[in-house]
């Protein structure tokens, strides 16, 4: 039997980790958290820091193949560990998305369209942006910004002082883009073959995922430029296993927003919605197997649930109805804005969930 080991163990692990074990796969996963999500379900587990390298190691020591649920793992301990362990992935989709100058640099040099973006690392550079790229932009920092946190948008020149205290780290000053939609692919790959998951659109609350529609209501013509791009990009990096690309879309055009080499939040519906999933493919990528090429089972809406919605999933569970699965993610403390499952209904288009059940969760 095979051994994956996992860096992280939130509700990405918790799902690699149960779709490892419906393969026959072990898993061991690595957190900070003694109560982390994936513990509940791994074979074995580690607790330590995300730099603990001497941890890391033993994790390496454990298993077959390793993953990564956690995107900041720093460079100097994963690099020596990728040398001497199986880490299929590497370590460079990490580096070239861990900061957000490189990662649209990155995405510029391999042909993706990308909003305007300038470095920016004090007042003067900033006002200097400001006056390159114009207003509306967005502020945000290069590393360690997720769900909205660290950014800023400036609309007027009068935002720029109320923005001054991101600047205390590097940052990046972006072009808003005043798209019609958001949407995101996942792609796994083999080094050869790349199959990608069906396209969602994404509604956004607050800067956090809300909503994955799919079929994306997107012109199908934007849908099958992106899959391409998606998919040479992917080939082009030289990229293994798991990738998402997040992209605006204005008209005919897509931007590309943001990179993560690992499940994302919008994959989820794969669960119930299509042949396999994102978490499957992943681990057939780590263990060896050959990839399967997904196939939509019936159009779905993906719902986060954060903590100001924990009660509501809760009741929904409850009634049981067909075509609604609920995912608790078995977090210890909940709070407002802290993802804790998520509801995937399928046979479910956008007007109807509107109409059905978006009014069971808080507005
Ligand atoms: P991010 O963390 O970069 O994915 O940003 C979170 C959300 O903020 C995105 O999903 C968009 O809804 C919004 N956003 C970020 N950057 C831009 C931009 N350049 N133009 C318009 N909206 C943006």
């Amino acid at each position: 039997m095979k051994t994956i080991g996992i860096i992280g163990g939130g509700q990405l692990g918790l799902m690699i980790a149960e779709q490892a074990r419906e393969l026959g796969v072990r898993t061991v996963c690595l957190d900070p958290a003694a109560d982390a999500p994936a513990f509940r379900v791994c074979d074995d587990r580690i607790v330590a820091a995300y730099g603990d390298a001497a941890a890391l190691e033993e994790l390496c020591r454990r298993s077959d193949a390793v993953t990564y649920e956690f995107e900041n793992v720093p460079g100097d301990i994963l690099i020596p560990l990728c040398e001497k362990y199986n880490i299929p992935q590497g370590y460079k989709p990490l580096y070239d998305s861990q900061d957000r100058l490189r990662e649209k640099s990155n995405a510029r040099a391999h042909g993706l369209r990308t909003p305007g973006f300038e470095a920016v690392d004090d007042e003067a550079s900033l006002r200097e942006a400001v006056r390159r790229l114009g207003l509306p932009a967005v502020l945000k920092t290069r590393t360690l910004g997720y769900d909205g946190h660290g950014q800023r948008v400036l609309k007027t020149e009068s935002d720029i002082a109320g923005a001054l205290p991101l600047l205390a780290v590097p940052c990046i000053l972006e072009e808003f883009v005043p798209f019609d939609s958001e949407a995101s692919i996942v792609m796994v790959s083999d080094g050869e073959r790349v199959v990608s998951f069906p396209v969602g659109r994404n509604v956004h609350r607050d800067g956090i995922l809300d909503l994955c529609i799919v079929p994306a209501e997107v012109d199908s013509g934007v849908l099958g430029r992106m899959k391409a791009q998606s998919e040479r990009f992917m080939r082009d990096c030289g990229y293994r296993g798991i990738l998402a690309i997040e992209y605006f879309i204005k008209g005919d055009e897509t931007y590309f927003n943001e990179m993560a080499p690992r499940p994302h939040n919008s994959g989820h519906y794969t669960i119930e919605g299509a042949t396999t999933n994102q978490f499957r493919e992943l681990v057939r990528y780590l263990v060896g197997e050959p990839l399967q090429e997904p196939q939509p089972v019936a159009p779905a809406v993906m719902k986060n649930i954060l903590g100001q919605d924990l009660e509501a999933a809760e009741k929904i569970a409850a009634e049981n109805f067909p075509g609604v699965y609920v995912h608790l993610y078995g977090k210890t403390e909940s709070r407002p804005k802290r993802k804790m499952g998520h509801i995937t209904f399928v046979g479910m288009d956008a007007a109807r969930f509107e109409a059905e059940w978006a009014g069971r969760f808080v507005k």
